[in-house]
C-alpha cells in the first residue's frame, strides 16, 4: 500500500441511523419501555438525585470508604447517571417518549445547576467533599465520571436535538482541556479508570472539534509517563507512593507508557477502555505507533485470558487479570462491564481495516459474556459472570456498585451502532441482524437493509438503495465459527474468497442491488488449551455466536454426571420457557453413584442419556438452580 495514500478511517453510524429488528429488536424494545426507566428510579432510589441536585438536601457520605479509605463507590454516581441518560436517550431514537424525556431533563437541569462558574462538574467534589478536586485522579474516578457524562450528553443530543448537556459537558470538557496537558502551568494527569479517552473521540466526532480529539491523544500519550504523576500526586497530597491498595500501577495500566505495553494486566474494565481509547486514537490520528502495542494486547487477551464467553478478568481481588491460563469457571468474575468493554475495544479495532480477528470476539462477547448481564425480562442484571453456578448465583435487582446495569442496557439499546464501519469508500458488514440503515458512502446516501433471522440461522440478504448508483467496496464479515459459505449477487453466484474475514465486493451499486450470504452454522464442540487446567476432560457447546450451557432445571441428575462423547449427535431443539430460542439435545452419558458416600472405590454405573442445552445468555431466567458451560467429555 501507498504509505502517503490516506489511511482509511472506518467509523460507527449514530445510533438513530440504524433502525434495528429481529434478534435484538425485542430487546431493545423491552429496554425502552422498562429498564430505561428502572435505570432512573434505582438511581435516585439509591440517592443520585439528592447528591447531584443543589436544590435538595446534601445526602452526605452514605457509602463508607474502601481501599485503604480512597475511595467510595458513591463517587461514580455521576457515571451511573451518565449511562442511564445514554441508555434512555437510545430508547428515545426507539420512540419518543415525554415522559422518560421529562426525567432526563429533571436530571440534566440538576447538573445545569450543579456546575461550577468554571465549568468543573462533578457531584461527589462539589457537594459531598468539596475542596478536594483533582487530588487523587489515580483512584478517584472524577475523569472516568465526566466520560460517561460526556457519552451520555452526546448520545442524548443526536436522539433528542437537545443541546443542553451537550453544552455542559463541552463547558467540562473545556475546564479538563485547560488544566490537563503539556504546558508547565497545567497538570500533567490522567484518568485513573480510563474512559475519557473514548468519550473524547465520541464528542470530537460529535462537535467537529479537533482539541477534544487532541486532549484524548493527551490523555493516551502522557499514561504511564516518568516522572510518574501518581507518585506526585501522592506525594502533593502529603501520602507516600507506596501507599496504593492494589500494590503497584498494572491495575490501572500506567506501570509504563502505552507504546511499551504488551500484556493486558489489571483491572479488567479500566484496561479495555483504555485500549479502545488508544484505537480510537490510532484511528483519529492515523497512529501507527500504537498498533504494536495493540495487536500484542489483543493477543495477549485472546490467545490467553479470555473465557469462552468472551468475558475476562477471572479474580474478584482486583477485578482483572491475575496469570496466564487462569479461567476457573465457578469463581469466574468476567464481570458484565468487561464483556461490554472488550466490545467497545474490538469495535475500535476495527477502526482502520475491516478484521474478523477483532469482529469475532466482540460478536462473542456481545451475545455471551456482555448479554448475560441482562435478565430475560430486563429488571435484573449479573455483575459476575461464572461459567458454572452451582445454584446459588442469581442477577441482581441492583448493586452498591451499579455500574453493570446501566452499561449492559446502554451497549443493547445502541447495539446498531456496531454493525457497520463507513469508510470513504467502503461500507463494512460487521454483525448481522434484521435492520435498516441510512448510510452516506462514497457521498451518496445509501439505505441498507439487512434480512435475516439470524442468529437463529446463517442466511442473511442484505439490499442497497443507493440515492445514485455509486461505487464502493462492500465487505461482509464471514465469521471464523462459519464451517462454509455461499454468496450470490444479484442471484448470481459468486467465487469471492475473504480477505480477513470479510468478503470484499468493490461494484458500482444501483438501487435494489441484491447480496445473499449464506453461513453455514452447526452446533460444535470446542476445546480448551491443555493450559487451561480447569477446563481439562471438558467440552464446550457453540452454535454460530452463542455459546450454550446447561441447567439444572432442563436436566435431571446433577449436571457434572453427564458426560458427552466427542462428535456425539446434536439435535436443534425449541428452549423451554425461553421465547423463540434455539436449545440443544445432545446424545449423553449419565453416571449413577451407587452410594451417597463422598469417596467410594467403585466406579458408577453408566446409562444413555440426553442433555438440553440453551444460549449461555439466557441462563438463570427460568427456576433457579446449577448451570455448566464446560461439560465433562471423553473420546
Ligand atoms: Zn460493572
Amino acid at each position: 500500500m501507498d504509505a502517503l495514500a490516506p489511511k482509511s478511517k472506518f467509523r460507527p453510524l449514530a445510533v438513530n441511523q440504524v433502525d434495528v429488528g429481529g434478534f435484538f429488536g425485542p430487546q431493545i424494545d423491552m429496554i425502552a419501555t422498562k429498564t430505561a426507566r428502572l435505570l432512573f428510579d434505582r438511581c435516585i432510589e439509591a440517592g443520585m438525585l439528592d447528591q447531584v441536585d443543589p436544590d435538595r438536601p446534601n445526602p452526605g457520605l452514605r457509602i463508607p470508604y474502601q481501599h485503604g479509605n480512597t475511595v467510595t463507590t458513591q463517587m461514580f454516581w455521576d457515571s451511573d447517571f451518565g449511562k442511564s441518560i445514554e441508555t434512555a436517550a437510545y430508547a428515545l431514537n426507539r420512540t419518543r417518549d415525554a415522559e422518560l424525556e421529562a426525567r432526563i431533563d429533571e436530571v440534566v437541569d440538576a447538573y445545569g445547576r450543579l456546575q461550577a462558574e468554571d465549568g468543573y462538574l462533578n457531584s461527589f467534589f462539589l457537594r459531598i467533599e468539596p475542596g478536594t478536586r483533582w487530588a487523587n485522579l489515580r483512584d478517584q474516578h472524577e475523569l472516568y465520571n465526566a466520560g460517561h457524562l460526556i457519552e451520555g450528553a452526546v448520545a442524548y443530543y443526536q436522539a433528542t436535538g437537545k443541546r443542553k448537556l451537550l453544552d455542559i459537558m463541552c463547558r467540562y470538557a473545556d475546564l479538563i482541556d485547560r488544566t490537563f496537558g503539556p504546558k508547565a502551568d497545567q497538570k500533567h494527569g490522567y484518568p485513573g479508570h480510563p474512559e475519557l479517552e473514548l468519550a473524547l473521540v465520541r464528542l470530537g466526532r460529535a462537535t467537529g472539534e479537533q482539541r477534544y480529539l487532541d486532549l484524548a491523544k493527551y490523555f493516551v500519550d502522557q499514561r504511564g509517563q516518568q516522572p510518574h504523576y501518581y507518585d506526585a500526586e501522592a506525594v502533593a497530597r502529603g501520602g507516600s507512593p507506596d501507599d496504593f491498595h492494589f500494590g503497584n500501577y498494572e491495575y490501572c495500566q500506567a506501570h509504563k507508557p502505552v507504546r511499551e505495553q504488551r500484556e493486558v494486566v489489571g483491572h479488567a474494565v479500566r484496561a479495555a477502555y483504555l485500549y479502545a481509547g488508544m484505537a480510537d486514537v490510532a484511528t483519529e490520528f492515523s497512529d501507527d505507533s500504537l498498533d504494536p502495542a495493540l495487536e500484542a494486547l489483543w493477543s495477549h487477551l485472546t490467545d490467553r485470558n479470555l473465557y469462552v464467553t468472551g468475558g475476562f478478568g477471572p479474580s474478584k481481588e482486583n477485578e482483572g487479570l491475575t496469570f496466564d491460563y487462569d479461567l476457573p469457571n465457578a469463581t469466574a468474575y468476567a464481570e458484565t462491564c468487561a464483556a461490554v468493554a472488550l466490545v467497545f475495544w474490538a469495535s475500535r479495532m476495527l477502526g482502520r481495516a475491516p478484521d474478523a480477528r477483532f469482529t469475532d470476539v466482540m460478536e462473542r462477547a456481545l451475545y455471551n459474556g456482555a448479554l448475560a448481564g441482562l435478565s430475560a425480562d430486563g429488571t435484573q442484571f449479573f455483575y459476575d459472570n461464572p461459567l458454572e453456578s452451582y445454584g446459588a448465583h442469581h442477577r441482581w435487582r441492583w448493586h452498591r456498585c451499579p455500574c453493570c446495569p446501566p452499561n449492559i442496557s446502554r451497549l443493547v439499546a445502541s447495539i446498531g451502532t456496531y454493525f457497520y464501519g463507513v469508510a470513504e469508500d467502503e461500507l463494512a458488514l460487521h454483525l448481522y441482524c434484521e435492520n435498516a440503515a441510512e448510510i452516506e458512502v462514497a457521498g451518496v446516501r445509501t439505505r441498507v437493509e439487512q434480512k435475516t433471522a439470524y442468529p437463529k440461522d446463517g442466511r442473511i440478504t442484505v439490499t442497497l438503495t443507493p440515492e445514485t448508483p455509486v461505487e464502493f467496496t462492500l465487505s461482509l464479515r464471514v465469521p471464523g465459527w462459519a464451517k462454509g459459505f455461499s454468496l450470490a449477487v444479484n442471484g448470481e453466484a459468486s467465487d469471492a474468497t475473504p480477505e480477513k474475514g470479510y468478503l470484499r465486493l468493490q461494484r458500482r451499486w444501483q438501487a435494489g442491488d441484491r447480496v445473499e450470504l449464506n453461513l453455514q452454522m452447526e452446533p460444535e464442540m470446542l476445546y480448551a488449551h491443555h493450559a487451561v487446567a480447569t477446563d481439562q476432560g471438558r467440552v464446550a457447546l457453540l452454535r454460530g455466536p452463542l455459546v450454550y450451557c446447561v441447567e439444572e432445571t432442563d436436566n435431571k441428575a446433577p449436571l457434572n454426571a453427564y458426560v458427552v462423547k466427542d462428535g456425539a449427535r446434536m439435535r436443534l431443539d425449541q428452549a423451554e420457557g425461553l421465547g423463540d430460542a434455539v436449545s440443544l439435545a445432545i446424545e449423553a452419558i449419565v453416571e449413577n453413584q451407587p452410594t451417597d458416600a463422598l469417596y467410594a472405590t467403585t466406579p458408577p454405573e453408566r446409562g444413555a442419556a440426553s442433555l438440553k442445552a440453551v444460549p449461555y445468555y439466557l441462563w438463570d431466567n427460568r427456576a433457579p438452580g446449577a448451570m455448566l458451560v464446560w461439560l465433562r467429555r471423553e473420546a
